[in-house]
């Protein structure tokens, strides 16, 4: 079982998917769960993802940057995901091709398209059975950010306003295309119902 989650910076990712790892590995046990998380989850996606991050890589080509996340995920599938789903785990992933979609595609105008495009190339028909989208406001994503983070931003957390509601737009636009994958939770809600509408929306998802 494949779950990616994806959001805006600022919609508490990180909080839900820990809280959802935890519930599920004392179901499951440590053995049947995979958290890994993107650009990442190996040395070779871990040393992409340091380049992509360098606060001195400021020249970098938006087409480069979207290249670089596409390696680096394809790198990631085949050491990390593949290996833990037949070995019969379920993984969860922060992030996936939602995030390309929306930051390269929607929040650099490289176009959602060819971003979905380039990223078939990469995922090779690997797609999710279900993808949690947390859902916030810019102008609220971007408060809690400065609110919480302030100590560990790198170069692409520095983006403006106008970014963050291109990237939400490009999510949103995605979840309605892909209706099927993509639920939509309200990540403006207090941590505690983000995480159980998350749980509802899972189990919801594979209920039989
Ligand atoms: O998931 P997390 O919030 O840790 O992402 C780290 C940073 O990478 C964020 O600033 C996010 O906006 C950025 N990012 C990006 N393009 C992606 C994925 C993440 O700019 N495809
Ligand atoms: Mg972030």
């Amino acid at each position: 079982t494949f779950i990616s989650f994806e959001g805006p910076d600022g919609a508490g990712k990180t909080s839900v998917i820990n809280a959802i790892y935890h519930d599920m590995t004392s179901r499951l046990g440590y053995q049947k769960v995979l958290l890994t998380r993107e650009p990442g989850g190996n040395r070779i996606s871990e040393q992409i993802r340091d380049v992509l991050f360098d606060d001195q890589n400021t020249n970098m080509d938006a087409r480069t940057e979207a290249l670089l996340f596409a390696a680096a995920r394809r790198q990631h599938i085949v050491e990390d995901i593949e290996p833990a789903l037949k070995a019969g785990k379920v993984v969860l992933s922060d992030r996936y091709i939602d995030s390309s979609v929306a930051y390269q595609g929607g929040g650099r105008h490289l176009g959602t398209d060819d971003i979905w495009e380039l990223n078939q190339f990469a995922i090779h028909g690997l797609l999710p059975q279900l993808t949690i989208y947390l859902d916030i406001d810019s102008e609220l994503g971007i408060q809690r950010i400065n609110q919480h983070r302030s100590d560990q931003v790198n170069r692409l957390d520095r983006e403006k306003l106008r970014f963050h509601r291109d990237v939400r737009a490009s999510y949103l636009v995605l979840a309605q295309r892909h209706k099927e994958r993509i639920v939509v939770i309200d990540a403006s809600q207090p941590l505690a119902d983000v995480i159980s509408d998350t749980q509802r929306a899972i189990q919801h998802h594979f209920k039989n």
